[in-house]
């Protein structure tokens, strides 16, 4: 019976093997049209329940910064328009989701100083769709829970057993497994991609690194949501800023280029726009 699971593993990861941006391998068990099906259904479900901010300036504010980053993602990575959202939250916390969705909370922007630093949290995020790491991490899921299923006949588990822990193998994954906390792996990909990303539509990297160490000094006080599933640490900052030799060459390049650099005006700290 172990054969027969490490045949099916085997043959799982040959079927649906890809590299990300970065050169890591992943295994991508579903199609992009029923991973942006997932993001899109789960973002409804976020709508319903969390109230959204109507606050015309703090929207403004916010979809001019997201607006700015996801007219520099290709168009083989998202096509259409990209929905964003901000909801009514005193959680430190955002999001992006397969199928063009964000999520910015209100409380992020208590953390965030300038509009940079909340380019670098929606460049982070967006980092994280770019990359397919839900699809990789619902593949995970999925490759247990046939794993499991594999195990539990082995071990003559009755049927009825055998079909609740397919239902909750798939409800964890259809749940959570988008939103749910990723790995260091893709936190760290999601850094790296996100800065490039955010140098790229004229946002200064280096607030990357400033805003992670205000997220770090917020977590000694009460870590919020948002650190709960993106562990902030002394190797995440060196990491952000050894990275700065490759995306501030794509900021200057903006710069001399000529283009005006993205104005976003907020209420939290007007004082940052001339
Ligand atoms: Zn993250």
């Amino acid at each position: 019976m172990k054969k027969i699971i490490s045949v099916c593993l085997v043959l799982l990861t040959l079927c649906a093997c890809s590299t990300s941006s970065t050169g890591r391998n992943q295994v991508s068990l579903y199609s992009n049209a029923e991973i942006n099906h997932m993001g899109i259904t789960s973002f409804d479900e976020i709508k319903k329940e969390i109230p959204i901010s109507k606050d015309k300036a703090t929207n403004d504010f916010v979809l001019c910064v997201a607006d700015a980053i996801t007219a520099n993602v290709s168009k083989s990575a998202h096509q259409g328009e990209w929905e964003v959202v901000v909801f009514d939250s005193e959680q430190v916390n955002a999001f992006a989701l397969p199928g063009g969705k964000i999520g910015v909370y209100t409380g992020i922007l208590q953390v965030t100083e300038n509009q940079d630093q909340l380019a670098a949290i929606i460049g982070h995020e967006v980092g994280h769709v770019l990359e397919h790491h839900s699809n990789e991490r619902l593949s995970a899921n999925k490759i247990s829970t046939v794993g499991m299923a594999v195990a539990a006949i082995a071990l003559g588990v009755s049927e009825v057993d055998n079909k609740d822990l397919w239902v909750a193998g798939l409800g964890i994954g259809v749940q959570y497994g988008i939103i749910m906390p990723y790995s260091r792996s893709h936190e760290s990909e999601a850094d790296v991609v996100g800065q490039d990303l955010m140098a790229r539509s004229g946002f200064d990297p280096k607030a990357s690194v400033q805003l992670w160490k205000n997220m770090s000094k917020l977590s000694k006080e009460a870590p919020p949501e948002f650190m709960s599933t993106h562990p902030s640490n002394e190797t995440r900052i060196e990491q952000l800023n050894r990275h700065l030799i490759v995306s501030q060459p794509y900021y200057l390049a903006e710069k001399q280029l000529g283009t005006p650099p993205p104005m976003c005006k907020s209420k939290n700290y007007p004082e940052a726009i001339d």
